[in-house]
């Protein structure tokens, strides 16, 4: 009998596991996602970029590992003939550095070297000779990903990658449920079963935990604290008469991002303070206008005189699924059970992970091998060590 997977949560996450475990595996899996239009979960709301500019070595290798899948997702995710197209492209990302933040860019890079990744030091000459609409003045450094065989930074449509590992899913005799996980049946260190809100139940052999920012609710219900919480981000999307000839996602110093989408562009930055009353779950409805009027615009207008002249288009905001013990990835064993598993808590890198950390998560419950990166230093039981593996490069 072919070894029965409940995955709670049908995101990016939870449909990439889903996909390889039924895909390469043979396993019988169920996902229960409690709402498949996805309204408020993060793989909806995404900015869908990938870069392999992380300081620490597996999110380069994750990245990697994944972009190289995206590059043949037709291939991969081929259902009846039908090749998913999901848009990638990869003109690279340049984070930018004053004098106080280059030594913190330099030794990343010697990270990204390390682990074999592309990317160039840019002093400002390069930068202005690279991007001429670029304001150099205040910068001592640029970092860029550069495109090819060891390279490639950009970004894609999200929402297709996950209907397209959804459908591959699903092609393969994974079942996607309409039900919202609300218990578990253990017996010892193993869980049963789970239970879901509508009374169904949903004999599992292994589970995973993949509810994004509501992960830590549904690990609670295991007895298992997780730091992960919803943290809201804004993204505003914004028209231009301007021309940013190979404009690249760029990172500027004051935290602010910007790259090309369609015909304009999006942006973001870093919210500006707590949300009054519970400051776990701000309203996804309300947008800090204020945060594009009075820290967005003018930064925008300093790197880029050109964009002074813009005009806001429109606005949304999503959940980051932030890990506040040290803003990287828990994927692996949850501690505690012999059978229970999670993806989550990946704080702004998610989307762009799905591809590799399923892979290697589906080989973990399997028991296979698998050439995905060995997702040992993102194992949740670095939480009870003390021991965080600290991301300083969320965006
Ligand atoms: C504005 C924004 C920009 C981003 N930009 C990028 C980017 O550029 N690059 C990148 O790599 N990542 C980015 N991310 C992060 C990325 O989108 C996430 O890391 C990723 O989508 C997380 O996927 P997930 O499947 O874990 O979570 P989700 O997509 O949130 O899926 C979790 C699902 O679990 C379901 N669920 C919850 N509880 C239950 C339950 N009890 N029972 C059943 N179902 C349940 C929810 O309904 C939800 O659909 C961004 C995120 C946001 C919000």
């Amino acid at each position: 009998m072919p070894m029965r997977v409940v995955i709670v949560g049908g995101g990016v996450m939870g449909a990439a596991t889903a996909c390889f475990l039924a895909r390469d595996h043979g396993a019988a899996v169920t996902v229960l996602e409690r709402d498949p239009t996805y309204a408020r979960a993060s793989s909806a709301l995404s900015a869908s970029s990938i870069r392999l500019q992380f300081s620490t070595p597996v999110n380069v290798a994750l990245s990697r590992w994944s972009l190289a899948f995206l590059r043949r997702v037709g291939d991969e995710l081929a259902v009846g003939g039908e090749r998913p197209a999901i848009g990638l492209v990869e003109p690279g990302y340049l984070t930018l550095a004053t004098a106080a933040g280059a030594p913190t860019l330099r030794a990343s890079h010697a990270v990204q070297r390390a682990a074999g990744a592309d990317v160039a030091l840019l002093e400002p000459p390069a930068l202005r000779a690279r991007f001429g609409w670029l304001h150099v003045d205040d910068l001592a450094l640029g970092a860029l990903g550069l495109s090819g065989a060891q390279g490639g930074e950009g970004w894609f449509d999200g929402p297709a990658l996950l209907q397209a590992l959804r459908r591959k899913a699903t092609a393969c005799g994974a079942r996607f449920v309409a039900a919202e996980a609300t218990a578990f049946d253990t017996a010892g260190d193993r869980v049963r079963a789970v239970a879901a809100a509508d009374g169904t139940r949903h004999a599992a052999d292994a589970v995973v935990l993949a509810a994004g920012a509501w992960t830590a609710t549904v690990a609670a219900r295991l007895g298992v604290g997780l730091p992960v919480r919803p943290r809201k981000r804004d993204v505003f999307v914004f028209d231009t008469p301007a021309a940013l000839p190979g404009c690249p996602l760029v990172v500027d110093p004051s935290g602010l991002w910007f790259r090309p989408e369609a015909h304009g562009f999006i942006c973001g930055a870093p919210p500006r303070e707590p949300w009054p009353g519970d400051p776990d779950e701000p309203p996804l409805e309300a947008i800090d206008h204020g945060l594009f009027d009075e820290v967005i615009w003018p930064a925008l207008a300093h790197r880029v005189p050109a964009l002074a002249a813009l005009r806001l288009r429109s606005a949304w905001a999503g959940y980051y699924e932030m890990n506040l013990f040290d803003h990287n990835g828990l994927a692996g064993a949850l501690p505690g059970w012999a059978n229970a598993y999670t993806a989550c808590g990946f704080s702004g890198h998610g989307m762009q992970q799905a591809p590799a950390v399923g892979c290697a998560l589906a080989a973990l419950i399997a028991g296979a091998p698998c050439d995905a990166p060995d997702l040992g230093p993102l194992s949740p039981a670095r939480i009870a060590r003390g021991e965080p593996l600290r991301e300083i490069h969320v965006i």
